[in-house]
């Protein structure tokens, strides 16, 4: 029997391992958007992490615009099969480039503008180029957790040699994971790591900035799961907005730690007509704010949400929060009272189960004990995006999955395409652990319970 795990998630976690970006289109392309912009190597141990998603997020953009459109005929396993023939041929990172490089410029301006916006700030920072090394989250997403452990250590190392004491990225993803995985998964973990829009609103109070974009317009802004509800990040993004005139802010009805997810969470590689439900339940709600501009901070969001405004075919632009800033500040800025600000830090998720090892023995023994707790109550499939989108049908809820769990490390018999319908159709936004009376950190529970899944042989 052939792995049920779709082609597309090894050829992403090939990639990730081989070539250091989840699409493979390799180091060299990754860096140019930085060339002249930034000096080589760490300036007082201080890095700007591109990451492996923001540099390459347009050729994923345009790849899944040509997918909806051929809905049927084709899909993304096809497109992972055909990647490693043409790297084979020589043509892949050349043949992506011609197709859609043209949209990925728009995800390397976001990184550029991020980059505009510190300096202009003050903020000294280095790029690492081609030695940036991958953090490697998508082998954490998917569950391949021995894998992640054996890579986080390596960049440890890597970071070690390179003098890296501090980071600075613009995706939330990868701070995530700098922020709450590595420090589980690497003993003596102890490289800072914090988002642009920390940094940025710490500076503009700091310095007492403020802006004036030269024009007026209504914006919304889409808060990631991963920044506001697992980072705590909220606060900084309104003080931001409140420091550039011109600018009025219409909030979605889900925002700051109920925000609503966009659909990501790797769903869009694993089940994309979930994700794109998802994603279409999270647009129409941005599109009633009356908006003209959707701002967001996260890669993965801004390919959900303007793939999902094309399909309902509402014309609007999305971009990073950097781009805005960088425009307001190419203007000049005005001095007002400098103050010193302390944003409240949002703690939203139960504490994290605490595993030995990833033995299957301490792993089925931490995920039984956790998921016992559960009192099957289902307030956790109220607001659950995924749920909803399959029309609340109980085995694909937040319950569904806890439930699956239990009876995977129970020993009951498991099919693996259940695993896949169940566990791999959560988009790991979290809204779920925010509800648990038990307090479960449920999507936690999850990548685990993958991992479980995985190791134990249940998905071949
Ligand atoms: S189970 Fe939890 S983390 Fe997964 S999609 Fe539902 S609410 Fe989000
Ligand atoms: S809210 Fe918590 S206790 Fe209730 S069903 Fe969901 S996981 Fe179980």
């Amino acid at each position: 029997m052939g792995s049920i795990v779709p082609e597309v998630v090894n050829f992403a976690a090939r990639n990730t391992k081989e070539v250091g970006d989840v699409l493979g289109i390799g180091a060299s392309k990754r860096v140019e958007w930085a060339k002249g912009l930034l000096e080589g190597g760490p300036v007082n141990g201080t890095i700007f992490y591109a990451g492996e998603m923001y540099p390459v997020m347009g050729y994923s953009e345009g790849a899944f615009r040509i997918l909806r459109r051929v809905e049927g005929l084709m899909e993304i396993n096809h497109l992972a099969k055909i990647g490693p023939i043409m790297r084979k041929l020589g043509i892949y990172t050349v043949g992506m480039n011609s197709l859609w490089g043209g949209i990925n410029k728009r995800y390397e301006k976001a990184l550029q503008d991020a980059v505009k916006v510190l300096k202009g700030l003050g903020v000294e920072i280095g790029f690492l180029f081609e030695d940036e090394p991958p953090s490697g989250v998508a082998l954490h997403t998917y569950g391949l957790l021995r894998e992640f452990k054996e890579h986080a250590n390596w960049v440890r190392e890597r970071f070690k040699e390179l003098g890296v004491k501090r980071i600075v990225t613009l995706d939330p993803i990868v701070a995530t994971a700098f922020r709450l995985y590595y420090p589980e998964f690497v003993d003596g973990w102890d490289i800072e790591c914090y988002h642009f829009v920390e940094v940025v609103a710490e500076r503009i109070a700091e310095l007492g900035l403020k802006f004036d974009l030269g024009r007026k317009i209504r914006v919304t802004y889409h808060d990631p799961c991963y920044l506001s509800r697992t980072l705590g990040v909220v606060d900084e993004v309104r003080f931001i907005l409140s420091r550039i005139d011109g600018v009025e802010l219409v909030e979605p009805e889900r925002r700051g730690i109920f925000t609503g997810c966009s659909g990501d969470g790797g769903l869009e590689l694993t089940q994309p007509p979930v994700a794109r439900k998802v994603s279409l339940d999270r647009v129409m709600e941005l599109k009633r704010t009356g908006a003209s501009l959707v701002l967001t901070s996260c890669p993965a969001c801004i390919l959900m949400l303007r793939t999902g405004f094309d399909s309902i075919g509402h014309r609007i632009e999305v971009e990073d929060l950097a781009s805005l800033i960088a425009e307001a500040m190419a203007r000049g800025s005005e001095r007002v009272e400098s103050e010193l600000k302390n944003f409240k830090r949002y703690k939203v998720f139960p504490k994290s189960p605490h595993f030995d090892s990833l033995s299957l023995e301490d792993l089925s023994k931490v995920l039984k004990m956790e998921t016992d707790r559960c009192k099957k109550c289902g307030f956790c499939n109220v607001e659950c995006p995924t749920s909803k989108a399959m029309n609340r049908l109980e085995s694909r809820s937040s319950r569904g999955r806890v439930t699956l769990i239990n009876s995977l490390v129970g020993g009951d018999p498991v099919r693996p395409k259940e695993v896949l319908d169940r566990l791999y159709t959560c988009v790991l936004c979290g809204r779920c652990s925010q509800e648990c009376p038990a307090g479960l950190h449920v999507q936690e529970l999850i990548v685990y319970g993958r991992a479980y899944a995985i190791y134990s042989g249940t998905v071949p």
